[in-house]
């Protein structure tokens, strides 16, 4: 193997020199890391440190530079640290990506999702998007997502589906995400039965971390959230040894608000030092020797964000059903 990045990648198997060298399958994208919410076992609310911020056009024009002229186009995920809706330009920026060949993804707390918001992200060509509920009552989603209203986010939920079905039916895939709670554990049939009639296509009932950024006194102070249900809740890593690697650095980087490479969506304070995509775009950044290097040290778990990372660890993540095969349930994957 050349040194083109500066060092020999020769000891490596070749699906790891290809995941350390190819285009990403996807970029997360910083739209923001502000959030109108204060939940409690969130980082953005804990501990995040950086400096506030939007992405402006000219960084999101970035992302897309590189891949215009390419076959391969990375799927854009709009779901980092801060709620994206925040961001005026979130629409524009789908649009941008949808008239570029990108798939995107949005997740969203929908305490934003306005009728004119929800217009433009239907007429953008949105793909998929994820529609957070935390619960079927005021206590079930008003303890957790501090700040929101439940009869406010659920109507704006029941809005966008609403208008999808007249503008665009089928597209975005819509999918109802609950936090599975001490709260919303009893409540899981009336949500479906609600998400159905709304016409939402899958519900994700996504288990609870306690988070990996959390002291000890948080933990402790979030575990009035777990379920009661213990077949419902999150393994400790103890239980459920995590895997020696991680192919996160390999295939889903993230581009922060302000143009810096992050190395995963874990590292949301960026702890790992990458460079920026506006010095010689996106691509250059991604293959530099100093991000490869960062991503191979976090391949092989040595970054101090690694220590008690449980995003490949936990045993239970929470499962899926889809309402267009109600018999169909399947375990929930990833964060997308
Ligand atoms: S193990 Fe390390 S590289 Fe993988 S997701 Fe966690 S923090 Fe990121």
């Amino acid at each position: 193997m050349d040194l083109a990045v500066g060092f020999a990648l020769d000891d490596l198997p070749p699906e790891i020199v290809d995941g350390l060298l190819a285009p990403p399958a996807a970029i997360v994208v910083d739209v923001t890391n502000a959030c109108n919410l204060r939940c409690p076992v969130c980082p953005v609310t804990i501990a995040m440190t950086r400096p506030r911020g939007l992405m402006s056009r000219a960084v999101f024009e970035a992302i897309l530079a590189d891949f215009r002229d390419l076959p391969h186009k990375p799927e854009l995920f709009f779901n980092f640290s801060g709620e994206p809706t925040v961001n005026p330009l979130l629409p524009e920026f789908v649009r941008l990506a949808v008239e570029a060949g990108h798939k995107t993804f949005l997740s969203t707390n929908a305490t934003l999702l306005s009728e004119k918001l929800s217009r433009a992200l239907l007429e953008a060509g949105l793909h998929r998007v994820y529609l957070c509920l935390d619960g079927f009552d005021a206590e079930a989603q008003e303890s957790y997502r501090i700040r929101s209203n439940f009869a406010r986010t659920k109507a704006n939920i029941e809005r966008f589906v609403r208008l999808r079905n007249a503008l665009s039916p089928g597209r975005p895939l819509c999918v109802l995400q609950t936090l599975l709670t001490r709260f919303s554990e009893g409540q899981r049939e009336a949500i479906l039965a609600w998400a159905r009639a709304i016409g939402i296509d899958r519900v994700r009932f996504k288990s609870f971390s306690l988070g990996s950024y959390t002291s000890a006194r948080e933990k402790a102070a979030a575990e009035r959230f777990l379920p009661r249900d213990p077949a419902l809740r999150r393994h400790p890593e103890d239980d459920n040894p995590a895997p020696p690697t991680c192919g996160e650095p390999l295939h889903s980087p993230v581009v922060f608000w302000d143009g810096r490479l992050g190395l995963c969506c874990i590292d949301y304070d960026q702890k790992v030092a990458m460079p920026s995509i506006l010095e010689r775009g996106f691509l250059a950044a991604w293959r530099s020797p100093e991000a490869v290097r960062a991503r191979l040290d976090g391949y092989r778990k040595r970054h101090a964000i690694c220590r008690g990372c449980a995003y490949n660890a936990a045993a239970f993540r929470g499962y899926l059903v889809d309402l267009r095969a109600p018999n169909a349930l399947s375990a929930a994957d990833g964060p997308a």
